[in-house]
């Protein structure tokens, strides 16, 4: 695994073999008063958060372009259990 010592927060690891496919989602309106619990390391041109908004808890995944545009996508709405198990899985690339 490739360390870079500037960044604290964690990578997504490579899809992994077998690894399962998430659904993402545009949300309609970009919902900014959920709380983000994680976040990938924004070294990155896709960043992932792990949000928490009410009872329920979703990942957001927002891609960034060359040209300062982003585009967001959302999983499902999921407890946060569901929601933390998601992320780790995620992180480890057996999920994308
Ligand atoms: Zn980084």
């Amino acid at each position: 695994m490739e360390i870079i010592t500037d960044c604290i927060s964690p990578h997504v690891n490579q899809a992994q073999e077998g690894h399962m496919q998430l659904v993402w989602r545009q949300p309609a309106k970009a919902e900014d008063r959920a709380r983000v619990v994680a976040w990938s390391c924004p070294c990155q041109s896709t960043v992932y958060e792990l949000r928490r908004l009410g009872g329920q808890s979703y990942i957001r995944r927002t891609e960034y372009d060359d040209d300062g545009g982003r585009k967001i996508y959302e999983t499902y709405r999921w407890s946060y259990n569901k929601a933390a198990e998601t992320w780790a899985a995620l992180l480890a690339g057996q999920m994308v």
